[in-house]
């Protein structure tokens, strides 16, 4: 690699960031408790086999899904509450239809359950996107018992073989009515 071609990749990288932080809304003076040096947020995303399907994974694959929801799910659960972590699981709408016992047993746990798509894919048609974010918004709704406030979109990054790096699309997530949160899943394609 050249000088050249590294200076050109921290470019992309600086406007890639640049990109990102505009999403943020910065809090201002704000001060840490006595004592706290560091705020560490716990998410993950309980996808089940959803992502994979969109995927057209084989069928060994969709399994491994599914044991996310029958068990792995349970097992991050009882990880959490052991060490008196409270975090945030992204799930998509169609999971509070299949795995709704474990949803409840997230929530009961004093864990915050939050919108990841209705089936882990942000539509093209925006009355079938604004269809998606009402019944995604209902189905966590009906499960934690009041409106959830947090999304996350998948963002399809474009991948640079050539230069070897992501960048983000140049366009905003979703319907903004329901953004706070929005990260990026890196899909090379
Ligand atoms: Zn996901």
């Amino acid at each position: 690699m050249t000088t050249i071609d590294l200076d050109q990749q921290l470019v992309e990288l600086r406007s890639a960031a640049d990109a990102y932080a505009a999403r943020h809304q910065f809090i201002p003076d704000l001060t840490w408790p006595e004592g706290v040096r560091i705020a560490v947020n716990f998410t993950c995303d309980f996808d089940a086999m959803l992502l994979r399907r969109l995927l057209n994974e084989p069928p060994m694959q969709l399994a491994k899904g599914e044991f996310g929801g029958r068990v792995g799910i349970w097992r991050l659960i009882e990880l959490f509450d052991a060490h008196g972590v409270k975090a945030t699981i992204f799930t998509p709408g169609r999971i509070c239809e299949l795995y709704p016992e474990a949803l409840r047993a997230v929530v009961e746990s004093g864990h915050e359950i939050a919108d990841h798509m209705w089936e882990h894919r942000v539509p093209k048609e925006p009355a079938l996107e604004e269809d998606h974010l009402a019944k995604t918004v209902t189905a966590l709704e009906r499960i934690a018992g009041r409106r959830q406030s947090a999304h996350a979109a998948a963002i399809a990054l474009r991948y640079s073989g050539s230069t070897g790096l992501f960048t983000a699309p140049s366009t905003q997530p979703t319907n903004g009515r329901t953004t706070s949160t929005a990260r990026a899943v890196a899909m090379a394609s």
